[in-house]
């Protein structure tokens, strides 16, 4: 008897468009354009979808899924172009102070301003994530290792230099940041997580040098030479081998 799972499996599973479009709603974005049911209208919410699994709630920055995604893209990008790129991990010093003596709410509330000033300090082309509770992590994509710790000392000095309004009427409260910063390895193929592995052990030495500073790994020479790159990455080099 013929079996056609992939029938059997849509008859059972009706689209849920009434709780898509309830998630876009409580999430403040519009409702997608068009006739609904139109294949134009089910591109506009399957592009929100998209849009809203991408990014964190509170603060709307790029989520930890994106960023996996965009740092594993970089890796690949950086191994076949030897383009320089920097990733920084960066951590709110002392944030259980603020949830402790200014109430959850008034946490929230830092965790919106330190990541529209991390967002407000690097180009566009930078991806600037939430990657866990008061944990942040930023892709610089082309940026050279001479401008590295400059770009992350202007990004905690901005953090530094902004106070957080954690009531209306209240006093502003300081906030800092510590940072460490690698470089992914030009011309060789390394992994996401080694990458991340790397800046987390600079942002461990901020925080245990005392906080409120910026770490940065010594950067990668690389001593690949541009023939050894060819032999490691062109297809038509090694095929040529065989
Ligand atoms: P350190 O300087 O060593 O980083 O100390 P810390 O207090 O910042 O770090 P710790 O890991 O001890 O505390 C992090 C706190 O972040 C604990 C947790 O309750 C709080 N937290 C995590 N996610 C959220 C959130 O979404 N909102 C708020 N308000 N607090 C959060
Ligand atoms: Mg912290
Ligand atoms: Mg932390």
């Amino acid at each position: 008897m013929p079996c056609n799972t992939a029938t059997a499996d849509a008859e059972l599973a009706p689209l849920q468009l009434e709780r898509a479009l309830q998630l876009l709603t409580h999430s403040g974005r519009p409702l997608p354009a068009g006739e609904p049911g139109s294949a134009a209208w089910m591109q506009g919410l399957i592009d929100a979808l998209v849009e809203l699994s991408s990014r964190d709630a509170l603060t709307g920055l790029a989520n930890r899924r994106s960023f996996e995604l965009a740092l594993a893209r970089e890796v690949d990008r950086v191994a076949r172009s030897g383009e320089p790129a920097l990733l920084l991990a960066l951590d709110v010093d002392h944030f259980k102070r603020v949830n402790d003596g200014h109430g959850h709410a008034a946490g929230d509330q830092v965790l919106r301003t330190v990541a529209s000033a991390l967002q407000d300090s690097v180009r566009p082309m930078d991806l600037v994530a939430r990657i866990g509770g008061e944990e942040f992590a930023i892709i610089l994509p082309n940026c050279h290792a001479a401008f590295g710790a400059t770009v992350a000392e202007r990004i905690r000095r901005r953090v530094e230099c902004t106070p957080v309004a954690v009531t209306p009427s209240g006093p502003s409260i300081a906030v800092t940041i510590s940072v460490g910063g690698a470089f992914a390895p030009q011309w060789v193929r390394s992994t996401p997580t080694l990458w991340i592995e790397r800046a987390d052990q600079q942002l461990y030495k901020a925080k245990a040098h005392g906080r409120n500073r910026v770490q940065m790994e010594a950067a990668a020479i690389s001593l690949v030479s541009a023939a050894e790159r060819s032999a490691l990455f062109d297809s038509t080099f090694s095929e040529g081998l065989e």
